[in-house]
């Protein structure tokens, strides 16, 4: 049973889909290989859905927030390690001066 090449063409956005059913996709496969006309349909439907789909990612919200949900998540991590590592910091220098001063402090008290 070979299908037409309206029936074919007319299921070219269901196999595009991926919601065919096996025994259509193998059709539609064996058609699209031995048929140039249907080939070049399907080939120009699926450069319209990429385009179709490239234009809805610009637009699609939910993506962008998402994205920038987790570009924003990801900084925040950053942010806090860099908060973390400036109070290590800050934190060993002032123990380090207050070992220096009193380290001076007692050595003054020792010479005197
Ligand atoms: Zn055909």
């Amino acid at each position: 049973m070979h299908m037409k090449c309206d029936v074919i063409q007319d299921l070219i956005p269901v196999y595009y889909d991926g919601i065919a059913s096996e025994a259509t996709c193998q059709e539609m496969r064996l058609h699209l290989r031995n048929c140039p006309e249907c080939r070049n349909y399907y080939k120009q439907y699926t450069h319209s859905m990429q385009l179709e789909s490239k234009e809805k990612q610009h637009e699609s919200e939910p993506e962008t927030g998402a994205l920038f949900a987790s570009l924003s998540r990801r900084m925040r991590r950053r942010r806090i390690v860099t908060m973390t590592s400036q109070t290590v910091i800050t934190a060993a220098m002032i123990t380090t001066a207050i070992i220096f001063i009193w380290k001076t402090i007692a050595s003054n008290n020792r010479n005197r």
